[in-house]
């Protein structure tokens, strides 16, 4: 019984959710199970509901079909948001924060500690995530001061200080310049390895197909949820985005 715990565990499940903003439903009868371990993109068309999808998968939106659970509980109402890293697009947010990478990554030890002071060993586990980032030598820099990769990384470091066990990130390299783009996804990579659960919402199918060992191609309803390489040679891609020319980025 104890081997039985081994194998993964769902992270995440989807039971014929559907959601629509207004009558016309944006989330069409989707069914799917993200387990612990996994590395799965999100791809499809600009509006074809990746980010509502991600939002009925986290909770935030209430499914008005179907059910949603997050580690094993009802999403709506989850509330051990330690668990869940999310990265946003830009990491906008931190744009207009006027504080340093060390402060945004001790925010990962908050749910950890309350209101209370951080302990020594918050601290080391901060350090230790900056590290694992690369960001140790930009620790006391203004986030507002960073590039896009380094912000990306930052944020980063604060999943890891919260010691979360999910990694979410909705199109992360958007505005990262093309060097910088690499070494980020050899870090989730990296991480991924470690046992980080990483759900990656992306538009940029070179990086899907390089690193991301499932695909789910969405519009509004699943066209494809497989292994990346039958991805690429299926024809999911050119009929979720009804063009051929969906095929841009993708190197065979
Ligand atoms: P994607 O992330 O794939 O671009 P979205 O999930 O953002 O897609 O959007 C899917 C559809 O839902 C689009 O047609 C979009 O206009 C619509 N939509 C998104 N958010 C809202 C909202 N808050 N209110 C009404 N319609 C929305």
């Amino acid at each position: 019984v104890e081997e039985l715990r081994v194998t993964s565990s769902p992270v995440i499940e989807l039971a014929d959710v559907s959601f629509g903003y207004t009558a016309s439903p944006v989330v069409r009868d989707v069914s799917l199970r993200i387990d612990s371990g996994e590395y799965v993109a999100i791809v499809g068309p600009n509006g074809s509901g990746k980010s509502t999808l991600m939002k009925l998968m986290l909770g935030l939106l209430r499914p008005d079909d179907g059910t949603v659970r997050l580690f094993g509980e009802p999403a709506h109402g989850f509330d051990d948001g330690a668990r869940i890293g999310y990265v946003a697009q830009h990491a906008s947010a931190a744009k207009e924060m006027p504080i340093t990478v060390r402060e945004v990554v001790r925010m990962g030890r908050f749910p950890h500690v309350g209101f209370g002071r951080l302990s020594r060993a918050d601290h080391v586990i901060v350090d230790r995530a900056l590290e694992t980032v690369g960001m140790s030598t930009f620790a006391d820099r203004r986030v507002t001061q960073l590039s896009g990769g380094q912000r990306q990384r930052a944020f980063i470091a604060r999943a890891l200080a919260s010691e979360a066990d999910l990694l979410v990130l909705d199109e992360p390299t958007v505005g990262v310049d093309a060097e910088s783009v690499e070494a980020f996804y050899r870090l989730l990579e990296s991480l991924n390895a470690e046992g980080i659960t990483v759900l990656l919402i992306e538009h940029d199918l070179g990086a899907v197909t390089d690193h991301a060992a499932r695909v789910v191609c969405l519009n509004r309803e699943v066209y494809f949820d497989g292994p990346t390489a039958e991805f690429v040679e299926s024809d999911a891609l050119a009929r979720a985005f009804g063009t051929a020319a969906a095929f841009a980025g993708i190197e065979r």
